[in-house]
């Protein structure tokens, strides 16, 4: 890595996380106790089979069409998108009608979904980009977009720099700043402070733009649950997580996972469909009756907390949907 310093902090990230040899998610199933975090569907099955619900009614609400789309990106062990379909049949008609898309980058992680999904027909692939625009879709990301890398910029005397990575010797790297292009410069907000740190994420908007062609075309919806802020604002969010401890970002590059906040303000202002409110994963999952199963099913309450609980996800955790089609109105906001 050191001959292509300096680097900008997206191509550092898409390195780190997805190198075909090195990175992070190309080498290991991160999740669980003995990974290095864990994901909202992995501490319960009641978070997927809410999200089932969800999905559910909306499919109702878009008539229920023969055959739809259900496309999950960045699906992990794939493990929400098995609960999903555990409950599907508390709809007659949803499960066959359902042509579930995983898009995933990691051969390991596929290898995962595969097992997980093993007596359902799924198709895989690389980039959104790659599905045919023929059906409604439904497309659902669960701690996905924090994985797409950001850009950080800031307004110095000299104009607006990025930040990069560059080489100190062949295994030390340190953070420095340089101009920065204006393709990322537009992507800030029209008030800012000086010598503050704001991110942008060009392929985050990239990939909602993918969404949004997806659901123009035939109806549908998007939801997309991940941590973040409702409201966009400076400061310096980048962070590296192994064995559930915070890590220096420019240390043990490709075993640590490298994550950023998402800016929901920003991914509204940017799609051209309808937009609900940015709510918190509390709201979303209680008023969609979260609490009300884990009764049912006798549900561990540690679970149900750390899903819905203010000091733990419930809180840093946001649920935003964006939807197109007559009279669509998305359940939990
Ligand atoms: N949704 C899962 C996993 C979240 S971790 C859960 O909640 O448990 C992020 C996931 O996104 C992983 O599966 C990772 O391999 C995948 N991923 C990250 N960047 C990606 C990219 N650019 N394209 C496709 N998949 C990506």
């Amino acid at each position: 890595m050191a001959g292509r310093c300096p680097m900008g902090l997206g191509e550092f990230t898409s390195l780190a996380l997805m190198h075909p040899e090195y990175g992070y998610y190309t080498n290991r199933d991160p999740f669980g106790v003995d990974g290095d975090f864990i994901t909202a569907p992995e501490i319960s099955q009641i978070f997927g089979e809410v999200i089932g619900a969800w999905v559910i009614d909306i499919w109702m609400q878009m008539g229920s069409p023969s055959s739809f789309n259900l496309i999950e990106a960045g699906a992990g062990r794939g493990t929400l998108m098995a609960d999903i379909m555990r409950i599907s049949n508390i709809a007659g008609g949803f499960e066959s009608a359902a042509q579930i898309c995983l898009i995933e980058a990691s051969d390991l992680l596929k290898g995962k979904q595969r097992a997980a999904l093993n007596n359902h027909k799924v198709t895989w692939y690389d980039a959104i980009s790659d599905i045919d625009v023929d059906k409604p879709c439904i497309i659902l990301g669960n701690e996905f977009l924090d994985a797409l890398p950001i850009e950080q910029l800031r307004r110095s005397s000299d104009g607006w720099q990025k930040r990069v990575i560059i080489a100190v010797d062949d295994n030390e790297f340190k953070f420095d700043w340089v101009r920065a292009e204006k393709e990322l410069v537009t992507l800030l907000p029209s008030k800012t402070v000086s010598n503050e740190i704001y991110e942008v994420a060009p392929i985050r908007l990239e990939f909602v733009n993918e969404c949004e062609a997806l659901i123009k075309a035939h109806g549908g919806a998007a939801l997309f649950i991940d941590y973040g802020y409702t409201k966009s604002h400076h400061g310096d969010t980048l962070q590296a997580i192994k064995n559930h401890k915070f890590v220096n970002v420019l240390e043990d590059i490709g075993s640590c996972d490298i994550t950023s906040h998402v800016d929901f303000e920003a991914l509204s202002a940017h799609v051209g469909l309808n937009v609900t409110p940015v709510v918190t994963q509390a709201h979303f999952l209680k008023s969609l009756g979260i609490e009300q199963r884990a009764k049912a099913i006798c549900a561990n309450e540690m679970d149900l907390n750390r899903l819905v609980g203010e000091d733990q996800m419930g809180e840093l955790f946001k649920v935003i949907c964006f939807y197109h089609g007559n009279n669509l109105t998305p359940a939990g906001f």
